[in-house]
């Protein structure tokens, strides 16, 4: 696991500037070395829904009070938020012209 690259130059992408990515809906990163703009795939975004889907079937499942279910819900979208950066892809974005 490791945090993307830039496609075009190679330089690293920070962690926060994916992360700040994210709570924007799936912002596009735009490369500060080389101002190539990457978008998320696909692939990341059904990763996400996944994610988001099983723990909130989990938090359910096991049916414990509505104080626990918010802490475990919180808990879920927050390690979200911490380990995006780690398996979100991107792709360069395709010029429209
Ligand atoms: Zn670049």
């Amino acid at each position: 696991m490791s945090i993307q690259k830039c496609l075009n130059c190679g330089k690293q992408f920070l962690w926060k500037e994916v992360q700040k990515a994210i709570f924007w809906g799936y912002k596009p990163i735009e490369c500060q070395q080389c101002g190539t703009k990457h978008t998320v795939t696909m692939k990341t975004r059904t990763l996400i829904a996944l994610f988001a889907g099983v723990t909130v079937l989990i938090v359910d499942f096991i049916n414990i009070s509505l104080y626990l279910d918010i802490i475990l819900s919180v808990m879920g979208i927050l390690s979200i938020g911490l380990l995006y950066p780690f398996f979100a892809k991107y792709k360069v974005r395709l010029k429209i012209k």
